[in-house]
């Protein structure tokens, strides 16, 4: 039996917590805030069926709530997109405190503990060998690093092993605050509205309307948010949204990863999940679905028996990039393109019917985490070929795209430290020049 420790209770930590409790490992998760803080206090959409691909009980449908239905406004306010729905029940808005909860109760084997933050790792002839808490070391022959998009551990590893941290264009700095409705207003229909670069800012913002009738506001910009923005945006929609009192239950600050995966998810003795390996679709999310499933791969990776080097623990990054990875190298350089355009084009791709309803439900589903097919590639050359205007970039951005991809899938088949590092240095190149 080894003992693994799991750096924070987030979805890919405690699911791959799980399973390698029922596999006979001893497992210990260390998380910094006390229980009743330890999951955000909102909901968010994820697809109903995770809990099964990720090895879960599956969720009683009692307990599911469908998710709601969004539109999207162009930045001058005139268009609007809306998103088709999936099947009733497919994609569920899921409270996170019952998440955690749910994610708990499959932990039994596990020895979890809250208000534990864990001051640093513990590294022994460049091996990860254990973390230290509340200033007492405890050894481990692995640590699991799950603690979240500004993780402090990855440059605690060894340097020779090259996990990578972010670029500060790497993240959406996000608001986000839920706040008391007036219910005899006017309510939005759909309930939920998503404005692209709201008053000019680089970014999203939102206000809902949620199942449970909460006011949802978040607003979120690509590398910084400065305080006289956020109250610039909450005041704008708290005028166009009078069923939002702005009234808050809580208002907090939070950072979303925006970017491809980390090019090396793996050392001796350690590995990321979740966050702190940037397991979300760029732009799209469904970080909580890729953080529960690669939880299982790496869980699956170490089974019963493992020597916890980086080249056996490396499979696990194979099958992330295979599963997600690469599909979101390509996404994040859509993104990268569509972020930089200029408000009047955007405004122009909501009027003039370059972008359909139809091609945000392409972009808000799952369908691209198999990876963009020649459907999703051409559908989007397409939607480009009829604005004449719109050609070469999106052609030019298409190409890189795929580009990407293709050099992604180059990823080295076996574990090798320096063509690894390559590897991922050249991708990074390919992403962001
Ligand atoms: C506003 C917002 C909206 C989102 N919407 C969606 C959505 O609709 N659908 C979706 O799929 N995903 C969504 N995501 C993304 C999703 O939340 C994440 O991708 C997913 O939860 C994985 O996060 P994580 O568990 O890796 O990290 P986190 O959720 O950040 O969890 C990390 C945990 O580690 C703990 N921790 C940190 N440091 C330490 C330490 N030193 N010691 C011990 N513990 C520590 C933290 O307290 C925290 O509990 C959203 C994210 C945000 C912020």
């Amino acid at each position: 039996m080894s003992r693994i420790i799991v750096i924070g209770c987030g979805q890919g930590g405690l699911v791959a917590a799980k399973h390698l409790a029922d596999s006979g490992h001893e497992v210990i998760v260390y998380e910094a805030e006390r229980r009743e803080n330890a999951a955000h206090p909102w909901r968010d959409d994820i697809r109903r069926a995770v809990f099964e691909e990720a090895g879960l009980a599956p969720l009683p449908i009692e307990d599911c709530v469908q998710k709601s239905k969004w539109k999207f406004v162009s930045p001058d306010g005139k268009s609007t997109l809306r998103v088709p729905m999936t099947p009733p029940l497919e994609e569920i808005s899921i409270d996170r405190k019952y998440l955690l909860d749910r994610l708990l109760s499959e932990c039994k084997n596990v020895e979890i503990n809250f208000e534990s933050p864990v001051e640093r790792l513990i590294v022994k002839d460049e091996k990860v060998a254990g973390v230290v808490v509340g200033g007492t070391e405890i050894p481990a022959d692995m640590v699991i690093d799950a603690s979240g998009y500004n993780s402090k551990f990855r440059r605690q590893v060894p340097g020779k092993f090259g996990i990578p941290e972010p670029h500060n264009d790497d993240k959406l700095c996000a608001f986000r605050g839920y706040y008391e409705t007036d219910l005899t207003k006017e309510l939005p229909v759909p309930p939920c509205t998503l404005y692209v670069k709201h008053l000019g800012g680089n970014g999203i913002d939102w206000c809902n309307l949620n199942p449970d009738d909460k006011a949802d506001i978040l607003i979120g910009r690509i590398g910084e948010l400065p305080d006289d923005e956020i109250t610039k945006a909450k005041e704008s929609l708290l005028k166009e949204h009078a069923f939002n009192t702005g009234k808050p239950f809580f208002e907090r600050r939070v950072d979303i990863s925006l970017r491809y995966p980390a090019g090396i998810m793996v050392a001796d003795g350690y590995a990321v999940v979740g966050d702190s390996a940037f397991m979300t679709m760029p732009m799209m999310g469904s970080g909580i679905e890729s953080s529960m499933k690669a939880g299982r791969m790496l869980a699956e990776t170490i089974g019963r028996e493992c020597d916890f080097t980086a080249k056996s623990l490396y499979p696990y990054q194979l099958k992330f990039f295979k599963q997600f990875g690469f599909a979101y190298v390509f996404v994040d350089v859509l993104k990268r393109w569509a972020l930089n355009l200029p408000a009047e084009v955007v405004d122009k791709a909501f009027s003039s019917g370059i972008v359909t309803d139809e091609d945000m439900a392409l972009l808000s589903t799952d369908e691209n985490a198999k990876g963009p097919g020649a459907k999703f590639i051409f559908k989007k050359i397409g939607i480009a070929l009829k604005n004449f205007g719109f050609v070469a970039k999106a052609l030019k951005c298409a190409v890189k795209g795929i580009r990407a991809m293709s050099y992604a899938k180059k990823i080295p088949k076996k574990y090798d430290a320096a063509k690894l590092r390559k590897w991922a240095d050249k991708l990074d190149l390919k992403v962001r020049k």
